[in-house]
């Protein structure tokens, strides 16, 4: 595994797969960008990152949009075990700007069963912003509970937990650089 070379030492060990190395998500943020640069032309946008996992998708989409753009984060839990949620959401942290009449893209690291993004997207709608889409990263087609439209996807992985580029396993490993998948000792199995 060449791209191991990019992981830090402290991390190395616990890396069982690389799934997308971080040129891989560099050129796919750049297409999706484009994409958003099309079709929001003329117009502006503000990105709604969930936080924590977004912040990485976040940065790299922002910067490389050419259009006017706006960001504000929210953050949210989600009941349930820990590789799974139920669906119901308490917000953490609300959104500063008011998106009535808006075009809101939200911007999110990964899509699992769907039913936190569900629960955001009723939320946002009833705002009445102008638009309201959504761009994951990534998501797991198999593992959906509810119908979503997602209307910019990154990679489809399969049902796997992963880490990385924002992704976390009990708060670590979200600087690694890449997406990848971690050895099951390291989850004291
Ligand atoms: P959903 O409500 O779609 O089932 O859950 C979405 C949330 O679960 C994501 O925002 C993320 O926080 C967490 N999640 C789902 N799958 C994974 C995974 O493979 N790795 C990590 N680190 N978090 C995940």
């Amino acid at each position: 595994m060449a791209e191991l070379a990019s992981v830090p030492n402290v991390h190395r060990d616990d890396i069982e797969d690389i799934l997308i190395d971080a040129d891989r998500l560099e050129s796919r943020l750049v297409e999706l960008a484009g994409r958003i640069d099309e079709d929001y032309a003329g117009r502006e946008v503000l990105l709604v990152g969930v936080l924590k996992g977004a912040f990485f998708v976040m940065a790299d989409l922002a910067r490389r949009l050419t259009i006017r753009s706006q960001v504000d984060f929210m953050a949210c839990s989600s009941y349930g075990s820990a590789t799974s949620s139920s669906g119901v959401v308490r917000i953490l942290k609300d959104l500063d700007t008011d998106i009535e009449g808006r075009d809101v893209l939200i911007v999110e690291d990964i899509v699992d069963s769907g039913l936190t993004l569900d629960y955001l997207m009723k939320n946002l709608r009833s705002r009445r912003p102008a638009s309201l889409e959504i761009l994951s990263l990534l998501t797991k087609p198999t593992r959906r509970e509810v119908d979503l439209p997602i209307r910019y996807v990154g990679f489809e992985v399969p049902d796997v937990f992963v880490v990385g580029y924002g992704l976390d396993y009990a708060e670590n490993y979200r600087g690694l650089p890449c997406i990848a998948t971690l050895k099951p000792e390291v989850y004291g199995g």
